[in-house]
């Protein structure tokens, strides 16, 4: 008998589980891991395209939350401005109700999600993690790219000033998300290294944690990603 936890790891060594291994490897979810601009959402466009499988971020999810003003979305803001984590049940509840969606049943690929050992339990519980891709970079990193990251409201796209440029037609409608400033940055890196640097010790232990070098160039990091995604297969 092959437990929930560990099913994923079965399916990458090849092991028949249920009718056929493809059908399982079909629906395995991959997770972006990495800490706060380590470039998740950079790389996630790619492995939606490779993968089919489509982006769930948690940030993005609470942002268009606090945007519409709802009562969990405004709760939420407060906690996003501080660069604190969203209590573990809002997270929980709102991922339990994206992946009732229709197009989640081929797997999907969580960015920013799970953030603490709770959230990781949980989700263990209602999807098969496949892989988790853990964009490593070191933390003198990080506070350029998020002081320095802008994104495109009307596409999404993600741009850095210095080393993701936007072209020139959509440079005036580029926006800088309220939270990515240097003092803000400085919690979330604490909030990352106590409580969610703990789940790579969490994944290794289950055989699904790849690590890859995300102190290189957009292009030199994808590649790897790109190389990784290839193993679900
Ligand atoms: P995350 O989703 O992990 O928070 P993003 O993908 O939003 O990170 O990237 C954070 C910022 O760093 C963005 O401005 C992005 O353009 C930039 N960035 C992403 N990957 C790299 C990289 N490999 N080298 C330099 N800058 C990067
Ligand atoms: P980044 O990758 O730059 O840290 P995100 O967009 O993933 O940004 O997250 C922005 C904020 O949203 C986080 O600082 C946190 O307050 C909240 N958040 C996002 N995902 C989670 C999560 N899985 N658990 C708790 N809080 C979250």
């Amino acid at each position: 008998m092959v437990s929930k936890s560990n099913a994923g790891q079965w399916a990458r060594a090849g092991v028949l589980i249920g009718s056929s291994r493809f059908a399982l490897t079909m629906s395995q979810s991959i997770v972006l891991f990495g800490p706060p601009g380590a470039g998740k959402g950079t790389q996630a466009r790619a492995i939606v395209e490779a993968t089919g499988k489509p982006q769930i971020s948690t940030g993005d999810m609470l942002r268009a939350a606090t945007a519409a003003g709802t009562p969990m979305g405004l709760a939420a803001k407060v906690y996003m401005e501080a660069g604190e984590l969203v209590p573990d049940e809002v997270i929980i509840g709102l991922i339990e109700e994206r992946l009732r969606q229709s197009d989640a049943t081929d797997g999907v690929l969580f960015d920013g999600f799970p953030r603490t050992i709770p959230q990781a339990e949980a989700l263990s519980e209602i999807a098969t993690v496949g892989l988790v891709i853990a964009i490593e970079v070191p933390d003198r990193a990080i506070v350029e790219r998020i002081v320095g990251r802008r994104m495109d409201p009307e596409t999404g796209d993600i741009y850095h000033v210095t080393f993701n440029p936007a072209p020139p037609e959509v440079a005036d409608r580029l926006i800088q998300r309220k939270d990515d400033n240097e003092e803000t940055v400085l919690s979330r890196l604490a909030a990352y290294h106590s409580q969610t640097a703990p789940l790579a010790e969490w994944y290794r232990a289950r055989d699904l944690y790849t690590a890859i070098n995300g102190n290189q160039d957009i292009a030199a990091v994808g590649a790897e990603v790109a190389a990784a995604v290839e193993t679900l297969r």
